[in-house]
């Protein structure tokens, strides 16, 4: 079905009918007095949500909506009919808004949630209404008034908890597809979804989420570049952004952190209050080797600005656990902890120092495997260097040994026994201790932080 999500129509409420003018006129009754009767109430435009719509189109295809008018009064006392309520049908999740002022007049976001967009008018009174006794033919009536009339502008935002964000290809139809039931079209060419599609996450414990999977977006969607950026509105109502970063990109001009901004900056133009919501930066396709390899710089650069990534690969379903953890804990707790990460203190100075003091050190960090952990061992020693400030001149003396035993160390990844055990060994008594010391620290500050 055709997804529509902004319509422009125009309604039209009933209006009221007119008083009649009439006068009782019977054989043998003489002057029989005035009964006109009143008109009838127009009908109002109505809009109810419906749980069972899930998109505009119809209001397409017909954009006049009128109520009936109220009918007129009639003689004999007889008053006309009121016209019934003309109720429009709408997803629930639309917004209505005045086209002329752009007012919002209701937020139809509960099933059954209803608002009268416009009233319709009231009848007039007839003529027998206004007999008194000093003016016992009243030759007037009133008249019914108008129904209001309105230009609106709908528009359907979707009600979903956690939005999907990225890159055309990232893998967010391919996410939703399967942690939800939805079955959107996944394909490896880019804006093969072209409208947004919803999930139900069945979480544990019978919780459960919405996920919305919006169409990619792209440098200078705010512009009209692909498809703009005016899908945003669906997940302008999430609690929760999932950051999905295509790990496996082969393109030259494409980089998951530059990825990373470019998206976050469209965001920023499309609406500040998005920007601001948190997001789950996960790194997606990470069945690739070539993604793979990738994993520790990006991990590294994201770290240093303190946001946490999940590793994850939609294809073969690798860390979706944690990741449904932390939207998760995002939604039903509010708390953000685990999108957080404390940057490691001061990690441009000890980078500095580092390459002053112990080149190797660095080489040795850079050759490490991708993984996680020989990186982080890596990390721990080179502050573990820094973090001896006292005995400066003693850890400037046996530099090229240290770096040496710490290369062989990383390399043959060991337990981090072993390096402490290594560098015990060909350090002198006083400088393993005062290595120990803060590797311990370092260690400790690790675990707070994980
Ligand atoms: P979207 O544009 O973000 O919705 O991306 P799609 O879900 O349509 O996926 C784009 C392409 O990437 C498809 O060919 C998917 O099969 C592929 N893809 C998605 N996730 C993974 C993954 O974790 N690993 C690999 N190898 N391919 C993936
Ligand atoms: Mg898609």
């Amino acid at each position: 079905m055709k997804f529509v999500d902004e319509v422009r129509i125009q309604v039209k409420a009933g209006d009221g009918g007119n008083g009649a003018v009439a006068f009782r006129r019977e054989k043998y009754i003489d002057r029989g007095g005035p009964n006109g009767g009143d008109g009838g109430n127009g009908g109002s435009v109505i809009f109810v949500a419906d749980p069972q719509l899930t998109t505009l189109l119809d209001y397409r295809y017909q954009q006049h909506h009128r109520a009936r008018n109220g009918e007129g009064g009639m003689g004999n006392d007889c008053n006309g009919r009121s016209a019934e309520d003309l109720v429009l049908r709408v997803p629930v999740g639309t917004l209505l808004r005045d086209e002329a002022t752009e007012e919002i007049l209701a937020d139809l976001s509960e099933a059954g949630q209803q608002v009268v967009a416009c009233k319709g008018g009231r009848g007039g009174l007839g003529n027998m209404n206004f007999a008194t006794s000093t003016r016992q033919t009243p030759r007037f009536a009133q008249d019914g008034t108008p129904g209001e009339e309105r230009m609106l502008r709908l528009e359907l935002k979707l009600l979903a908890d956690v939005g999907l964000l990225g890159f055309p290809n990232a893998g967010k139809s391919t996410l939703i597809s399967i942690v939800s039931r939805a079955r959107p079209k996944i394909a490896n060419y880019p804006f093969t979804t072209l409208v947004p599609n919803l999930g139900l996450v069945q979480y544990k414990d019978g919780l459960s989420f919405v996920m919305a999977d919006i169409p990619g977006l792209i440098e200078g969607a705010s512009d009209g570049v692909g498809l703009g950026h005016q899908f945003l509105r669906h997940v302008e109502r999430c609690k929760v952004l999932v950051h999905l970063l295509d790990m496996g990109t082969e393109s030259e001009d494409r980089d998951p952190l530059r990825d990373f901004d470019t998206l976050n900056q469209e965001l920023a133009k499309y609406s500040e209050e998005l920007s601001h919501k948190p997001q789950v930066v996960a790194l997606n396709k990470l069945d690739l080797p070539h993604a793979q390899e990738r994993v520790e710089p990006v991990t590294r650069a994201l770290r240093e600005r303190g946001i946490a990534v999940f590793p994850v690969s939609c294809a073969t379903g690798l860390g979706m656990q944690p990741l449904l953890d932390a939207m998760a804990e995002v939604l039903f707790t509010g708390r953000t902890d685990k999108l957080h990460v404390e940057p490691p203190p001061k990690v441009r100075a000890q980078k500095k120092a580092s390459a002053k003091k112990a080149p190797a050190t660095k080489v040795a960090a850079k050759k490490a495997p991708a993984k996680k952990a020989p990186a982080k061992k890596a990390s721990a020693k080179k502050s573990a260097v820094k973090k001896a400030p006292a005995k400066k001149s003693a850890v400037k003396k046996a530099p090229a040994k240290k770096a040496s035993a710490r290369k062989s160390a990383v390399k043959k990844a060991p337990a981090k026994k072993v390096v402490k055990k290594a560098s015990a060994k060909k350090a002198p008594a006083k400088k393993s201790a005062a290595k120990k010391a803060p590797a311990k620290k370092a260690s400790a500050a690790r675990r707070r932080r994980s």
